[in-house]
């Protein structure tokens, strides 16, 4: 998890764990939300918050005084929704900081509940905040517990019911129209701006590459918003459309990587979206719903190493992409540029106050640091940083080290002082 990337400036580095020749990748897949679209997480995480709580209020629970607390969660956090914890693992899955509720855990507290344990993320009992989208359901799960605990909620309720009524009100919040059309009807207060992303975009296309949409947003949203980010980058004339090859929305991820669904056509007739069952090959001028990763790979004659996936998702865009079809991966993390900044400058402690770096935990890797070194084959803080190199750029992993390496001159020290001081920040 080192950059092999020397251009300017280098927190916005492409940095590689396992070797790409990007001369080789005949297709770049990408998602929308968080990836080709970046937003303004608070303004958003906030909202949906807001709309949670709000629905949890209509449902006669007194919570109307909750606010969204963007300090509380980070991505790459674990929520223990057997104790009602919030926790920071290590590579190992071994817990090194943890609140209960919003509260931090004392040092006995968290020994006692954690000492013998390990943490696999295939058991139901974890859940991996994935995505900047997760930082909402987080935070009010914390603030519920705090007042499950004090006798505030209807009940009787467990922890484990908590969350799954969190998480169904949150699943609500997505798909009802509302949140979104209000995003869309107001998109510069959510959305970052990035004018290269399409230019990315495009230099990749006139170097000859597939370029495919795949996105779990519905067409009523993608449309607006990639009108939005993209058409007015753009060489006059030209909009997002006729950027991509295939555009896929309602995708279903992950299950759209591993079962095969029924593809549709999205038919727009009078300003409604209709489907149409389709079959045979895929027309570029369509937008298409559902569907499959092997029917895609049918339609593009390409095998899975020659596929590129950009996504923003550690599970649904990157682990599964790669786990069960050995595409090439690549894992948008923004929050790479704060970190970068903050371990060149040794201020880890600056950033994030609680939880401090994302791919730390104490004087080792994170948890999430783990999860990007096996399944994203690189990572990079956003897409416009494919214009730092070239499309036919070859990356280039840099040489494992293991605790017997000996120094190299300039390197990475191999040991610590014993007073916790190593090569890199620690919280
Ligand atoms: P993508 O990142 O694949 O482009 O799209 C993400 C989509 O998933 C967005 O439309 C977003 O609103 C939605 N989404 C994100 N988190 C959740 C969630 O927890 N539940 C549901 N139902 N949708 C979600
Ligand atoms: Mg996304």
């Amino acid at each position: 998890m080192r950059s092999q990337y020397s251009g300017p400036p280098p927190e916005r580095g492409l940095f590689c764990n396992r070797t790409l020749n990007m001369r080789a990748i005949k297709a770049v897949g990408y998602d929308m939300d968080y990836t080709l679209i970046h937003y303004r997480v608070e303004a958003w995480e906030r909202r949906a918050y807001e709309y949670i709580r709000d629905r949890l209020v209509e449902q006669g629970w007194p919570v109307a005084d909750l606010t969204f607390d963007p300090m509380l969660a980070i991505r790459g956090l674990i929520i223990d929704t057997a104790k009602g914890n919030l926790l920071k693992a290590n590579r190992f899955g071994f817990v090194k900081k943890a609140l209960h509720g919003s509260k931090p855990m004392d040092f006995d507290a968290q020994r006692e509940a954690y000492n013998r344990t390990i943490i696999d993320l295939a058991d139901r009992r974890w859940v991996f905040l994935n995505t900047l989208f997760s930082l909402s359901e987080a935070c009010i799960y914390a603030q519920l517990v705090d007042r499950l605990d004090a006798g505030q909620l209807p009940g009787p309720m467990g922890y484990v019911d908590l969350y799954e009524h969190v998480r169904k009100n949150l699943d609500a919040t997505h798909m009802q129209g509302r949140l979104k059309a209000e995003i869309i009807a107001d998109p510069e207060r959510y959305v970052i701006d990035d004018p290269e992303t399409p230019l990315a975009l495009l230099d990749q296309k006139s170097a000859g590459k597939k370029l495919l949409l795949i996105t779990n947003s519905e067409w009523a949203y993608t449309e607006p918003m990639m009108h939005f980010a993209f058409d007015k980058h753009l060489p006059d004339g030209m909009t997002w459309r006729q950027l991509f090859d295939v555009v896929i929305v309602s995708a279903r991820k992950p299950e759209f990587f591993t079962t095969r669904s029924t593809l549709f056509e999205v038919v727009e007739a009078n300003g409604e979206a209709l489907l149409r069952p389709h079959s045979g090959p895929l027309n570029r001028s369509k937008p298409y719903f559902g569907g499959s990763a092997l029917e895609l790979e049918r339609h593009l004659g390409l095998s899975g190493d020659e596929i590129l996936y950009v996504g923003d998702h550690m599970f649904g865009d990157v682990h599964v992409t790669k786990n069960v079809l050995r595409w090439r991966t690549a894992l948008i993390l923004r929050e790479l540029e704060d970190e970068v900044r903050a371990i060149a400058a040794f201020r880890a402690t600056e950033i994030r106050i609680h939880w401090g770096l994302l791919t730390r935990a104490g004087n080792d890797k994170s948890h999430l640091a783990r999860q990007v070194e096996r399944y994203a084959d690189i990572y990079t803080s956003r897409v416009s940083n494919f214009l730092f190199a070239t499309p036919f750029v070859y990356l280039r992993s840099p040489r494992g080290s293991l605790p017997h390496d000996p120094s190299l001159p300039g390197g990475t020290p191999v040991f610590t002082t014993g007073d916790g001081a190593g090569s890199v920040p620690t919280e």
